[in-house]
């Protein structure tokens, strides 16, 4: 498992930025050092473990990008139509007999490999076979045109894909056109998940009046899912220090991390605290966020801790600006920062210098064809349908005060943060 120093949470200021929190997560937190082999088949969403230099290049061969007519470099019209006989005929998967004769052409198809001395291909669309059964070239084409070269996409030696990689399906068809059958992956990170509250109820058990059924637990094991973790399901911790304590100090040897929801405010039934001092050591992070509230960091036997609020969407925001990080460093992931793309806002918001905070939208194209975000009505920290009914999050920097109709402003789609 991975090993931290007590204090390497500790933080100095009152209140954090979030590039501050996700600075030191990335500085701090060592990357799990266990490899596995996996199946390419198995690879996606797995964080490659070492660099993959290309042992071929690709194109493996120089081949034609269409289907049509090679010819040599010194038979391309200059000025008028060129007749030319045709001599030989390359598929793809096959070879050129012979090279290509000077004023000759050959019939090749896409993909095929180009014959020896030819530097050019003519599409088939661009030229007439005459009488004479000659193919009549049109003047203009530039040398090399229409051919792919070898090694055009990736040189041999180079490296192709790079170790931190966390794989996507266009980076296990780059191992696959390598030849790779297996690749180096990180093993998962092992994570444990409590919520903790005497109001919660798991679904499927009875619930008393005034209980609800706890919903972060399962959404947090889902994004931690995604991210590409393998989750402990450890339910719920009541509200009370010593089976806090406890649940948390069996859990820590067998997880790189620890996350929990609820109990992290400063109220007099938060025992999150009080049980992490406990068992090991605890700093509170005050981040600049919301919805936000303080987020507890910590280390239980060398294993890093992250206690999230209990309301839905603060623990839904700072799981992705305290979590994500944590999961991608502890998994030797390549930092992978979060980057709001450009709409316009159709609400007006004011907010706290020095803050960063979130706003629930939904995007729609407006008359004018631009994306324009829509604020969900209602702000509550609780609201789960304002998470299901909406699209993303406006991002409103620490320097923002307000946001007038028409503004421009971030966006950060739900589909991109895991
Ligand atoms: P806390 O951070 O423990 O003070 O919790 C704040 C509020 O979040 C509580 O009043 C609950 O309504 C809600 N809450 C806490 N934990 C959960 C959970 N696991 N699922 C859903 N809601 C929760
Ligand atoms: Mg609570």
């Amino acid at each position: 498992m991975a090993q931290l120093s007590d204090d390497c949470f500790a933080f100095g200021g009152p209140m954090m930025s979030v590039d501050e929190a996700v600075g030191l997560i990335t500085t701090r937190v060592n990357a799990i050092a266990d490899l596995e082999t996996v199946a390419l088949v198995d690879a996606d969403g797995r964080v490659l473990a070492r660099d993959v230099a290309a042992p071929l290049p690709l194109p493996p061969f120089t081949n034609s990008a269409v289907d049509g007519y090679a010819v040599r470099n010194a038979d391309l019209p200059q000025s008028g139509e060129h007749a030319l006989p045709v001599d030989g005929r390359i598929q793809a998967g096959g070879l050129a007999q012979a090279a290509i004769k000077p004023g000759h052409t050959a019939r090749i198809f896409t993909g095929a490999p180009m014959p020896p001395e030819a530097g050019t291909v003519f599409m088939q669309e661009d030229v007439r076979i005459d009488e004479a059964g000659k193919v009549v070239l049109p003047p203009g084409l530039k040398p090399g045109a229409n051919v792919r070269p070898a090694g055009e996409d990736i040189p041999e030696g180079h490296v192709a894909l790079r170790a931190g990689q966390r794989l996507r399906p266009q980076h296990v068809a780059l191992a696959a056109a390598l030849g790779l059958m297996r690749v180096d992956v990180v093993r998962r990170i092992r994570v444990a998940v409590f919520s903790t509250g005497d109001e919660l109820a798991s679904p499927g058990e009875p619930r008393a009046t005034s209980q609800l059924f706890d919903s972060n637990r399962f959404m947090l094991m889902a994004m931690l899912r995604r991210l590409g973790c393998e989750v402990s399901d450890l339910g719920i911790l009541r509200d009370e220090r010593a089976s806090l304590a406890n649940g948390l100090k069996q859990v820590a040897s067998k997880h790189d991390l620890i996350l929990t929801t609820g109990g992290v405010s400063t109220g007099e039934e938060d025992h999150v605290k009080a049980a992490v001092e406990s068992v090991g050591s605890l700093v509170l992070w005050r981040m600049a966020i919301k919805p936000g509230r303080p987020v507890a960091m910590g280390i239980i036997g060398g294993t890093p801790l992250i206690g999230l609020p209990g309301n839905p969407v603060a623990s839904f925001v700072t799981f992705v600006h305290v979590v994500r990080p944590t999961a991608l460093a502890l998994m030797g992931g390549l930092p992978e920062p979060l980057l709001p793309i450009p709409v316009r806002a159709s609400f007006s918001y004011k907010k706290k210098i020095g803050r960063r905070e979130y706003v629930r939208v939904s995007l729609r194209r407006a008359e004018d064809g631009a994306l324009e975000a829509v604020k969900f009505p209602r702000e509550g920290a609780g609201l789960l349908s304002s998470l299901v009914e909406t699209d993303g999050l406006v991002e409103l920097g620490e320097d923002i005060t307000k946001v007038e109709p028409g503004q421009g402003v971030g966006f950060l789609s739900y589909a991109d943060l895991l």
